[in-house]
């Protein structure tokens, strides 16, 4: 059978049918391979799903929950069994609920089908047991056979949120602190950080501080020596070091700092800490704080007298004393202060005065107010001095006493005026008296004279001649004191001239020669008789050297030797007479020149013979001291003024 045309067609159609059944294997082949690809793709897909760290929550478009992975279980705390199915509502706080469905429906008309975590902003979920919580989300959607499917992937970041506020505030603690803070590189030291505070003060910004180091700003420090410092650091043989030191600005300029350091660690990083304590203002407070006490020591020191502190205890245990206690009490501070070899209460006070000291303090503590009081000290060489104080005591809350302060000040010169001016008026009372004596006793006195002279020439009776005698000479001694007390008493204004004291002293000793040669009493002198002149009453100072000799005279009743000397300095004659007598009482010396202080016997002396020497010195603008030793003698030292040519005769 050759060409047979059915048989050819059939063939021919048999040829395609088996090369569309090939074709159809191949293809059902693929489509074998796809399936199986899709469903190894679904799977590897539902396993990343599940195991994902993110929650991963698919809807519909109804909002019905299709997929519910896992990390969404925990994170909301329920399991996807309970919510599939369900609105997705509950996870979400009410309030955004209608935003979030006109943001899903916008989404899906929209072009874009996802958008990146973080890009839908703060949102927050609501677990099942009702907690709010912050996440972050991320949405996807897709169409399947016309289906609208939404992917969130949901992330918790409460943690996350915290941890960064934590941050934040103490970074911004950092960088607000008014310290200066910095931290610098272990290994290189340069800095990593430095908050506003220290950048600000020294003047670099922070790129310049990267690539310095703490001995970039320290003047003191080299490398090595600033290494060396913060080992023991390292080793941990310390947890902190301090020191004070200075800082240099950038434009130069240094101050005084305190610094800590620490080695912290910080993210398993470790890194050194230092806080640093600007001290300028602490530094300009000390030094002004010593600039007050500099000067307050210096006005404490000017003052006239000693300022003072001292324990209320018989000692008055002193706790401060101004310089000014080595001109009143003689005594160095040191020896009250450190050395408490000296006692203000027991060795300086006088202890006539102390019980009194002692009552007044206490009534005027007692009182809370403060005491002023007016008594006698002995100085380390000897002296007495008088002095006044005001103190008050300084007490503790609880009311008791912890101290004393106050001043003292030396009031000898004044005490020693304040004497000489009772005197004064005592003596001014006493001529008054005297003058009206005078004349009330001074006229019988001459009767009663002139009568016992008369008898005494008539009677020839020797005892009764006697007894007129004595009344004579009582009568004359009564009158000589009358005079005497009239002479300083006297009224009459003084007559001063320009006088030559050396002529004087001449005449003077002449009136007195009869006498000096009967008591074996040499004279010697010692005087230049160019002497400058004085401008005085030659009566009165006559009356002086005659008062003073006479004096002499009765100190040595068995002779001995009357010096008389006179110089002169620039403004001053200066005259001393001199006895080798018996001497004065130190005690008696106060009061030698007080109104009848005698220590002659009843009928010898009248006690006013140096009250009208000093009277009179006085009135010349002189002044008399007088010195004397025991057994050896005493002198008497005058200083007047030299009369000053063309001075205005007063
Ligand atoms: P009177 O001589 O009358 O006693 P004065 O005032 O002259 O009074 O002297 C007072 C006292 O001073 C004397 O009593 C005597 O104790 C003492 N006195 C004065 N001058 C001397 C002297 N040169 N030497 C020793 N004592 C003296
Ligand atoms: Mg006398």
């Amino acid at each position: 059978m050759d060409s047979d045309p059915i048989n050819t067609q059939l063939n021919t159609e048999l040829e395609t049918l088996r090369s569309e059944v090939a074709g159809l294997r191949a293809v059902q082949h693929i489509h074998r391979h796809t399936e199986q690809g899709l469903q190894d793709i679904e799977l590897q897909l539902a396993g990343v799903i599940h195991s994902a760290m993110d929650a991963i929550i698919t809807v519909d478009e109804m909002q019905h929950i299709v997929i519910f992975n896992a990390a969404a279980e925990t994170m909301f705390g329920c399991s996807a069994h309970e919510v599939l199915g369900t609105s997705i509502d509950r996870f979400l706080p009410s309030r955004y609920r209608k935003n979030h469905y006109q943001h899903i429906e916008q989404f899906g008309h929209a072009k874009v089908t996802n958008r990146r975590m973080g890009a839908l902003g703060a949102i927050s979920g609501v677990r099942s047991n009702g907690e709010e919580f912050p996440i972050e989300a991320s949405i996807s959607h897709v169409e399947i056979s016309g289906r609208k499917l939404f992917t969130v992937i949901l992330r918790d970041i409460t943690e996350r949120i915290q941890a960064e506020e934590h941050i934040a505030q103490l970074g911004s603690l950092l960088e607000e602190s008014l310290n200066e803070i910095f931290l610098f590189n272990v290994e290189t030291l340069q800095f990593v950080q430095v908050n506003r505070g220290a950048r600000d003060n020294l003047g670099y910004s922070m790129d310049e501080l990267r690539v310095m180091t703490p001995t970039s700003l320290n003047p003191e420090f080299t490398e090595m020596s600033f290494r060396k410092l913060i080992q023991p650091l390292r080793t941990g043989l310390s947890a902190k070091i301090d020191f004070r030191t200075t800082h240099r600005r950038k434009n130069g300029t240094c101050y005084p700092i305190e610094v800590h350091i620490q080695l912290v660690t910080h993210n398993a990083t470790q890194v050194f800490l230092a806080i640093i304590l600007d001290l300028s203002e602490r530094v300009e407070a000390e030094t002004a704080l010593q600039e007050t006490q500099r000067t307050l020591m210096t006005l404490m020191g000017n003052l006239p007298g000693m300022v003072y502190r001292c324990k209320s205890d018989p000692d008055w245990t002193m706790e401060f004393m101004s310089s000014g206690c080595s001109e009143l009490t003689g005594y160095v501070p040191e020896d009250f202060l450190q050395n408490q070899n000296v006692s203000y209460g027991q060795d300086v006070i006088v202890p006539e005065d102390r019980e009194r000291i002692e009552k007044e303090v206490h009534v005027a503590n007692g009182e809370r107010r403060l005491f002023q009081l007016t008594y006698r000290i002995r100085t380390s060489d000897g002296t007495t001095k008088w002095v006044w104080e005001q103190g008050r005591g300084v007490f503790f809350n609880d009311g008791t006493l912890c101290a004393l302060e106050g001043y003292i000040f030396d009031v000898t010169q004044e005490k020693v005026l304040e004497d000489r001016l009772r005197k004064t008026e005592r003596l001014a009372e006493l001529g008054t008296l005297a003058s009206g004596m005078a004349h009330e006793i001074g006229t019988p006195m001459n009767v009663i004279l002139g009568r016992a002279e008369l008898l005494m020439r008539k009677t020839l009776d020797e005892t009764t001649k006697k007894g007129l005698g004595t009344i004579v000479t009582q009568v004359e001694r009564i009158t000589k004191i009358m005079n005497q007390l009239l002479s300083f008493a006297r009224k009459r204004p003084i007559e001063r001239h320009p006088i030559d004291l050396a002529s004087i002293i001449t005449t003077t000793i002449d009136m007195v020669q009869e006498r000096l040669a009967s008591h074996h009493i040499q004279v010697e002198t010692d005087m230049a008789f160019d002497q400058p002149q004085v401008f005085a009453d030659h009566d009165q100072i006559s009356q002086v050297l005659l008062n003073l000799v006479i004096n002499a005279c009765h100190a040595m009743p068995d002779g001995g030797i009357l010096r008389i000397k006179l110089q002169h300095s620039t403004n001053q004659l200066h005259l001393t007479i001199s006895d080798s007598g018996c001497g004065i009482l130190a005690e008696d010396l106060s009061r030698l020149f007080d109104p009848f202080f005698t220590t002659k016997p009843v009928g010898e002396g009248t006690g006013l013979g140096l009250t009208v020497v000093h009277g009179i010195i006085q009135e010349h603008d002189g002044v008399i001291h007088v010195e004397s030793e025991r057994g050896k003698g005493t002198s008497f030292h005058i200083d007047l003024p030299i009369h000053q040519l063309g001075f205005p005769d007063v």
